[in-house]
């Protein structure tokens, strides 16, 4: 039977032809069991160098053994947001060591990565008398919350210090700026200049937040990211983490001053209305920093096989862009091949994503890789080798 009202989401069935015919339709595909370094993904058997399991954490038998252990004495879920009654002692705990790893006075978790860019952007940057000034190449996260920002909004071609300087000195007099950077960039794997960011601010006399969610866990003693990299830590305003890529778990925090953190309880609309994470969450987290601290080796073998990796690459006649860190981008420079290299890829036994425009500008299509610390030197040379084979067949290489 029809009624009057069946035609009315028709409009989906020309938007979804339209993401199909761009290249943009999405059906992700399907990891069975935990995210290891070789996974069965859509039933089959492959090298994973997709996730951000940079330091093959998922699976860790101390962080597997936390959460069960906070299952038993804390249950499921907290049934609440944090200012409410959703703060158990594990997220205090949590958050006191994660201010202690960053060498801050105090830090608070949020859901995710992307809503401590959002509720941060967005309670700082409260009122069209404030300015967000952001690099061209940051994060979503980043531009949605400079969205839900009541601030005036400028963006700087990417690292490009020139342009980022010239917009402090045009806006001198502004109530209050914020200069706001990934420290690793995540398509292409190159670092922020830290150290210019923060001269520049000191100078002009704005104040830094960076987002270091693929810095987490792989940048810095420990993990402890780019600000400490780069030994600016301290000059870094506001820092942000996620607990969702190299920890292993899901989360985001920031760390900073005490004063900045109160501010944050009080008014940061996600710590507000959204709740809190169910303890097993928490205390995985609490056991990845312990990890992090107990087996600095991990992040050793990260770099050891992100060397490894980029150097085979480099050496079959590709194109690894500006990367510094374990994200290698293995550049293509057009969609539909940066596709069918993936999905040959995949039928070789290698699971590399491909990444097009929009999510990259034109021409810099790409498939993207991540090692991990889990994988061996088999692991890789059979990827290298893979790579190769398909490269050549394609003339890629
Ligand atoms: C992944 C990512 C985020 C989002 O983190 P989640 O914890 O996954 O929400 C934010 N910023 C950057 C730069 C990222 O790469």
């Amino acid at each position: 039977m029809t009624t009057q009202t069946d035609g009315l989401m028709d409009f989906l069935d020309a938007e979804l032809a339209q993401l199909k015919s761009e290249g943009r339709f999405v059906r992700p595909r399907v990891l069975a069991g935990h995210q290891a370094p070789v996974s069965i993904i859509d039933g089959k058997k492959v090298v994973n160098l997709t996730s951000n399991n940079y330091l093959d954490l998922t699976g860790h038998p101390k962080l597997k053994a936390a959460a069960k252990a906070a299952i038993d004495t804390h249950g499921v879920g907290t049934a609440a947001v944090r200012p409410i009654i959703g703060t158990q002692d594990l997220h205090v705990e949590l958050e006191r060591k994660l201010a202690q790893f960053k060498g801050a006075e105090a830090a608070l978790v949020f859901q995710s990565g992307f809503t401590v860019n959002v509720a941060c952007c967005q309670s700082l940057m409260s009122d069209p008398k404030d300015l967000l000034i952001s690099d061209e190449l940051n994060h979503a996260s980043i531009i949605d919350g400079a969205r839900l920002a009541k601030a005036a909004r400028k963006v700087y071609p990417h690292k490009d210090m020139k342009a980022l300087e010239a917009i402090l000195r045009d806006s001198a007099g502004t109530r209050r700026r914020m200069i706001v950077t990934d420290g690793v960039f995540s398509m292409d794997g190159d670092l922020a200049p830290l150290p210019e960011i923060v001269h520049l601010a000191e100078k002009h006399g704005a104040f830094v937040m960076v987002d270091d969610a693929h810095a987490s866990g792989v940048m810095g003693e420990n993990g402890r990211g780019t600000p400490n990299h780069f030994k600016v830590a301290d000059r870094v305003q506001v820092s942000i983490g996620t607990l969702s890529k190299a920890v292993g778990a899901v989360g985001g925090y920031v760390a900073g001053q005490r004063r900045l953190i109160d501010y944050l309880t009080s008014v940061a609309r996600p710590f507000t209305f959204s709740s809190s994470h169910p303890p097993s969450v928490i205390a995985t987290c609490s056991a990845a920093i312990d990890v992090m601290l107990e087996e600095p080796e991990r992040i050793a073998r990260l770099w050891a096989n992100a060397a490894r990796f980029k150097e085979g690459l480099r050496g079959l006649g590709f194109d690894t862009g500006a990367s510094q860190t374990p994200i290698t981008p293995v550049l293509v420079r057009d969609s539909r091949k940066a596709q069918e290299f993936s999905a040959r890829l995949f039928e070789e036994g290698v699971f590399a994503l491909a990444i097009c425009f929009p999510i990259v500008a034109r021409g810099q299509d790409r498939l993207r890789t991540i090692v991990s610390s889990g994988h061996s030197e088999r692991d890789l040379d059979f990827a290298l080798g893979k790579f190769g084979k398909v490269g050549r067949e394609l003339g890629l290489i």
